[in-house]
């Protein structure tokens, strides 16, 4: 049986790609109706509860996670007595903006200019450094936009600071980004590694809206610049499992945002528009199965369903379209589900 932290939606779609394969799921999540909770055995327990965490753990061969706010103190607890993958070192990394940006910076992936900020005199500083407009955010915690605020006039700063100066935060330049691109990649228990093409995502309020699937226009040298800098990740940490990187493109240039170690929301598409999806490849990865191929089928446009249900029937209207809901009560900012629109290429006989 499979371990899984977290019991969103993406350990949903986790199980229902692990069945074919005569895989089994347990989950930890402390929400009873977890969106996996009807495909898994379900530990309801908060993530640092040492009794529900061996009660997880038990009989378990592999365990993953699909969600990073959890204590990592947990994560190595868990990984003393069962593998855990992708790496915690992976999870510890991608769980504080500072040591993320510092990461990519030592393994020469280019970043928006940052700054660590522990006083208000390191915001004065690293201002005076780099200037207006830039985004101070927290450094844990953080995701779809939340923990983060955008300064564009010296007027926007003590209000920032009241919101957020009792966290320890970075700052960063706002990079003057063309277009956000993810690169997914996976890597196998030996070594090999497949890449998804880049994908175009545009966001709504912070929370990803739209993942467009080649990105369009994509080049192979802009290809090949966001898989080096993947390899590089993939390398350093010892990688095994699915991995997402966010980017910021700018002219031929790629800046690195933040990495995932996990599936990731801009690969949903390869649920029905990829040869094998990033769920199954997660799986086939951590079990040490030979990975499938990342092969586009055409291209594919996924669009998330957030804060309000549409009307099922009108969106499978569309023949190409494919409804994914996660069971969760509409709430206002919450992702309840996605739809992927996909056009096969004409295989040419
Ligand atoms: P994050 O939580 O870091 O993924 O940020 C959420 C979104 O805010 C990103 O997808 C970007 O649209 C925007 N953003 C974050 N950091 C920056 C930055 N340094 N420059 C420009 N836009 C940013």
């Amino acid at each position: 049986m499979i371990g899984i932290i977290g019991g969103g939606q993406l350990g949903r779609m986790l199980a229902l790609a692990g069945y074919p394969l005569g895989l089994t799921f347990r989950i930890l999540d402390p929400k009873p109706n977890a969106p996996a909770s009807y495909l898994a055995d379900h530990v309801a327990g908060s993530y640092d509860d040492h009794d529900a965490l061996s009660r997880f753990a038990r009989d378990l061969t592999i365990i993953t996670y699909e969600f990073e706010n959890i204590p990592i103190e947990s994560v190595r607890l868990l990984a003393q007595t069962c593998p855990v993958y992708p790496p915690p070192d992976a999870l510890a990394t991608a769980q504080d903006r500072l040591l993320e940006k510092q990461f990519f910076q030592k393994l020469g992936i280019p970043t928006s200019t940052f700054a660590p900020i522990n006083h208000r005199a390191d915001l004065d500083t690293a201002l005076a450094r780099f200037g207006l407009p830039a985004v101070l955010k927290t450094r844990r915690m953080g995701y779809d936009g939340k923990g983060q605020i955008t300064l564009r006039t010296p007027g926007d700063i003590p209000h920032a600071w009241e919101r957020l100066g009792q966290h320890p935060l970075i700052l960063e330049s706002l990079v003057p980004f063309e277009r956000e691109l993810s690169v997914l990649a996976v890597r196998g228990h030996d070594r090999t590694t497949r890449f998804y093409p880049l994908i175009e995502n545009t966001h709504r309020d912070g929370i990803l809206h739209r993942s467009q699937a080649p990105a369009p226009h994509l080049s192979p040298d802009l290809q090949q610049e966001a898989e080096t800098y993947a390899h590089r990740v993939l390398d350093a940490l010892n990688y095994v499992g699915v991995l997402a990187i966010e980017l910021f493109q700018f002219g031929t240039t790629l800046l690195a945002n933040e990495m995932a170690p996990r599936v990731h929301n801009s690969g949903h598409w390869t649920i029905e528009g990829a040869e094998t999806s990033q769920f199954a490849n997660h799986l086939r990865a951590i079990t040490g199965l030979p990975l499938g191929s990342t092969a586009p089928l055409g291209t594919a446009e996924m669009l998330n369903i957030i804060g309000t249900l549409p009307d099922p029937a009108e969106v499978l209207s569309r023949p190409d379209a494919h409804l994914h809901l996660y069971g969760k009560p509409p709430r206002p900012g919450r992702k309840l589900g996605h739809i992927t629109y996909c056009t096969r290429s004409t295989s040419t006989p």
